[in-house]
């Protein structure tokens, strides 16, 4: 899937309720720690172009960056990690990265990275269909959109709900404390 689709995702899955900016960020770090060094390399080096690279042309680094990013024992690290070393608050945002690697394991085939999710104890790779594919693009975009409309409604009706109780918790009739 593609990075923004990523970011889109774990956010609404995992950031809907707080932490939005975490989880997004959470469900691009597997692409980002991968490809990142690379790409602000080819910025600055002035040889970035647009559209998918030839896969000759990227060097043997990413590839290792991208087995350990898209394994999901590297998931589990970075989750007991986040929850018992960095803040446990972060600990649902953080699943947005382990959703990043089950998004990929469908969507990429075999001839453009297919997801290393076992490494390194097994190189099986799962070959699904291109994320790149347009059909592909318009049902995930439209069913982010989807995400995002309930997300929105959601977010607005709180905010109505807060504004009424005066940022007070309302108790049902009966039940005042
Ligand atoms: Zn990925």
């Amino acid at each position: 899937m593609d990075i923004l689709a990523h970011g889109l995702w774990g956010g609404a899955a995992f950031g809907w309720k707080r932490k939005y900016g975490w989880a997004f960020l959470f469900g691009m770090l597997p692409d980002l720690s991968a490809f990142g060094p690379y790409f602000v390399y080819r910025i600055l080096s002035g040889t970035l172009k647009f559209g998918k690279p030839e896969i000759a042309s990227i060097p043997s680094a990413v590839f290792i960056a991208y087995n350990f990013s898209h394994s999901l024992f590297t998931a589990a690290a970075v989750l007991l990690l986040v929850r018992f070393a960095i803040s446990k608050e972060l600990f649902i945002s953080a699943c947005a990265y382990p959703l990043h690697i089950l998004c990929d394991i469908p969507t990429h085939d075999k001839t453009f990275f297919p997801t290393p999710f076992l490494f390194p104890v097994s190189d099986f790779r799962v070959n699904g269909i291109s994320w790149g594919n347009k059909y592909f693009m318009l049902i995930n975009y439209a069913a982010l959109l989807t995400a995002y409309f309930i997300y929105f409604r959601y977010k607005a009706k709180e905010k109505v709900r807060e504004n009424l109780s005066g940022g007070q918790i309302i108790f049902p009739a009966g039940r005042e404390q």
